[in-house]
């Protein structure tokens, strides 16, 4: 391939994870010419980044593969319900085989800036190394979680141990035995390292500057019988999905908290407790997640948990969260992590009672002591859902950039489009439902809609879709009334574009949808019943 001048294709996709490899295989069984364009060296996306120790699913393995294709569900075998980060890129790399994405596909290329002529109607693209290219549609397919952040602590450059970023985990195995090993951070990537290193570090020392609630993961290999259940099952596991607010397993329970004796309350938590998966969050009384009294109750039943399980009553209070309630910040799943306070090799530093002051050559100083290490791992999150936008230079029809536009937050029509931006579509954008879904469900849904607007553009001979102003005004106003509704609206979380390592994303301004995939998908199949309402074409 010519390296300098600029190729024409019909769409260009940027992004070769989960809905960038779907969003390519439904276009060119439409028969168009795609490109799409990767950083990485290989399909994945953020199962191809986050290979630290204890990467795993959150969501039921089978409620998360694809299900668009019968044959690729009866030929794959999940060995676990809660699949590991090296399985579920297995499994991703096997799809992209089997339906020969990679010819299409070009590694190793991040796209620098991406503008829109609206002469030609064309997007123009430049990536790394020089090379262009351009198509009428540009569809972007970055991931709501990719792009890793540090924390801003004065001499993070000097440590000269080793130090690794979790979501930019290195290839080759990581050994910790004997090694002094930092981990700072505990959301819900923190969690899974954390109970994974404790296993073999010499010492594990975890720097926590909130706790969160942790829930039990209940994982288990997935018997041979099971195995075949699950796939006579496919069509009713997607159609549960289909049917809950997450597009997970689990349904919101329709009572109240209330609505029950305290004892009731009790035994349906200890049951949730002690259920696979997101259950305790997602299938928990139906108020739990909007009224602080409900959520009150679900706060007291999870400290009394951690008070039994970690065996120091000074650790144990340091591990319950004080500043925010149950599943107001995303919930991390976990295996015996509460535990491992109790083992001789690990020990919890406040950040609350000793902040820290700065990284040295040696390891950590904080305000009361001097901590070495022969390894530092940062769980430090990512610059959330519009951080992989803000990196690339978009540039819609009259110059506009559109991190300019999204200062004050996002502003979107369905979380696909935004006005200014023609022919511009953002699989899992901001204010779209697959944000805050299992995330394959909605990205499903996501692309077959996109589909179905490019095949129905193709047929009217239309060149040209841009959300109206109005339409967008009207959605960013229902994403931000639904949100204020729900608790985790008043906490500082990713959710609401919080990042306390970037200056400019430390006010809150939501991210997410939080109506529900359900009618998230309604109201995007009424617009397009509705010749598209609220898109112009050209
Ligand atoms: P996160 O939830 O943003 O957590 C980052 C952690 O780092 C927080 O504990 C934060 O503390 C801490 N931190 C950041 N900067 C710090 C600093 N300067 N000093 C001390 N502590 C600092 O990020 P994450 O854990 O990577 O998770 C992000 C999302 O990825 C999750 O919510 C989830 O959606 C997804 N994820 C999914 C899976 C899965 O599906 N299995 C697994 C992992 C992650 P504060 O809270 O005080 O800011």
């Amino acid at each position: 391939m010519d390296a300098v001048s600029t190729h024409q294709y019909e769409v260009i996709i940027i992004g070769a994870g989960i809905s960038g490899m779907y969003q390519l295989h439904c276009l060119r069984e439409l028969g168009m010419n795609v490109r799409v364009f990767e950083t990485a060296d290989d399909v994945g996306g953020t199962w191809y980044w986050n290979r630290y120790p204890g990467a795993r699913f959150d969501s039921e393995s089978y409620s998360y593969g694809y299900s668009f294709s019968e044959e690729l569900l009866q030929e794959w075998e999940w060995e676990e319900h809660f699949s590991a980060q090296p399985e579920t890129l297995r499994y991703l790399n096997h799809v992209a085989d089997k339906f020969d994405l990679r010819k299409h596909i070009e590694f190793q290329t991040r796209i620098e800036s991406a503008r829109y002529d609206k002469t030609k109607n064309l997007w123009h693209v430049s990536c790394s190394q020089g090379r262009t290219a351009c198509a009428p549609f540009l569809i972007t397919a970055l991931g709501p979680i990719s792009v890793p952040t540090l924390p801003n602590i004065t001499g993070l450059d000097s440590f000269r141990g080793e130090a690794y970023h979790t979501g930019l985990w290195p290839h080759e195995p990581i050994d910790f035995r004997d090694k002094r090993v930092a981990v700072i951070g505990t959301g819900a990537t923190g969690v899974q390292v954390i109970q994974e290193v404790a296993k073999s570090a010499g010492h594990l020392s975890v720097f926590q500057r909130s706790p969160n609630y942790c829930a039990p993961l209940v994982n288990s290999p997935i018997d041979p019988q099971t195995q075949q259940e699950i796939k006579k099952s496919y069509t009713d596991i997607f159609k549960r999905c289909a049917e809950t607010h997450g597009a997970f397993l689990h349904k919101a329970d329709s009572r109240s908290t209330f609505d029950v004796t305290a004892e009731e309350r009790e035994a349906f938590y200890e049951k949730l407790y002690g259920q696979p998966g997101f259950g305790i969050w997602m299938g928990n009384f139906r108020d739990v997640l909007v009224d602080q009294q409900a959520n009150d109750t679900m706060n007291d039943f999870m400290a009394r948990k951690v008070r039994e399980r970690v065996d120091d009553p000074a650790v144990a209070e340091m591990l319950i969260p004080t500043d925010h309630g149950f599943g107001t910040r995303r919930i991390p799943m976990e295996t015996n992590y509460y535990e491992v306070y109790n083992q001789d090799n690990v020990r919890l530093i406040d950040l609350n009672s000793e902040a820290i002051e700065e990284i040295t050559t040696k390891g950590i100083v904080t305000e009361a002591n001097e901590y070495e290490f022969d390894m530092i791992i940062y769980a430090t999150g990512f610059d959330a859902v519009t951080g992989a936008f803000d990196k690339i230079d978009i540039r819609g029809e009259d110059g506009q950039k559109l991190k300019d536009k999204w200062t004050d937050g996002p502003k979107t029509y369905l979380g696909l489009q935004s006005a200014g931006f023609p022919n511009m579509l953002t699989l899992v954008g901001p204010h779209n439902a697959a944000t805050f879904c299992n995330i394959p469900r909605c990205i499903e849904q996501n692309v077959d809609w996109v589909t179905d607007l490019v095949s129905y553009m193709r047929d009217k001979k239309w060149v040209k879709v841009e959300a109206t102003q109005a339409a967008e005004e009207e959605w960013t106003a229902h994403v931000l009334t639904t949100a204020e509704k729900m608790l985790f609206s008043k906490v500082d979380s990713w959710f609401m574009g919080m990042n306390k390592n970037l200056a400019h994303k430390q006010k809150r301004r939501f991210l997410l949808y939080a109506g529900g995939a359900p009618a998230y998908r309604d109201k995007c199949n009424d617009i397009a019943a509705d010749h598209y309402r609220g898109f112009a074409f050209q």
